[in-house]
């Protein structure tokens, strides 16, 4: 497969990225490789070979950069709306092997009056706040990301219903005694995957939307 030798047994290669080993004490690299035999003009034998290697390290760099930033949340530093989806997907999709699994939908309360009162750039500081409040608390296998504006989504991997429901409480205590840059409360909405119970995703949101709605007509703060 190495494009010199392909080149030799008359193969061209194009564009093919490879990682080039470390000499010692550097980074190693990633290099574009095309390559094409060289021919004799009458008998049309391969006599030799053109091979080109380009560094490519940056631009991998900035590739990967750029498909972070993609799923990365820029105010808060979480997940976003996209990474949550894909990561709801890959669950759903075990959730059909039995696995069980819990989404947490929560939305601040009276967020606007946060703004009004302070200031947008205020308000900007407690999402990032909450942020960090609610991804603190977590278990490594979990998620924890921004749902879109003052809305937050979490997933509980291997958890049931009562367990989730216990889990956002958590949830729920932490943030309000969260006092820097200002107090807040959040209502919570559960949904879950489990047992004969595998709403799809779209389905999974629209009940856990439907419960935090549930919570902010019964008095807010609370799941
Ligand atoms: P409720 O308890 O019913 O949820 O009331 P609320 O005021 O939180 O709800 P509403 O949906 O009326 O207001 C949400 C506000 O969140 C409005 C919007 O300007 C603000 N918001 C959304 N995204 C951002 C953001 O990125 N930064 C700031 N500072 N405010 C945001
Ligand atoms: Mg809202
Ligand atoms: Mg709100």
């Amino acid at each position: 497969e190495q494009p010199i030798a392909r080149a030799l047994q008359g193969l061209g290669t194009d564009y093919t990225e490879i990682a080039a080993p470390a000499a010692v004490g550097s980074m190693g690299c990633w290099v574009s490789v095309s390559g094409r035999p060289l021919r004799d003009d009458e008998s049309g034998q391969v006599t030799g070979a053109v091979v080109t290697f380009r560094d490519i390290s940056a631009l991998r760099a900035a590739r990967e950069h750029v498909a972070e930033l993609a799923l990365t949340d820029e105010l808060t530093g979480l997940p976003n709306r996209r990474a949550f989806s894909s990561c709801l997907q890959r669950l759903v999709a075990e959730g059909g092997r039995g696995r069980n699994f819990a989404l947490v939908l929560l939305d601040i309360d009276h967020f606007k009056r946060i703004n009004d009162n302070y200031g947008h750039p205020v308000g900007d500081q407690v999402l990032v706040a909450v942020g960090r409040c609610l991804s603190g608390r977590v278990r490594s296998v979990d998620f924890v990301g921004r749902f879109g504006g003052e809305e937050f989504c979490m997933l509980y991997v291997d958890v049931d219903l009562e367990r989730a429901l216990g889990l956002a409480e958590e949830q729920r205590r932490n943030l309000q005694a969260l006092t820097q840059p200002h107090r807040v409360t959040a209502s919570f909405g559960v949904s879950a995957s489990y047992g004969d119970h595998r709403p799809d995703a779209d389905r999974l949101i629209a009940l856990a939307d439907a419960a935090l709605y549930r919570a902010k007509r019964e008095g807010r703060n609370r799941v």
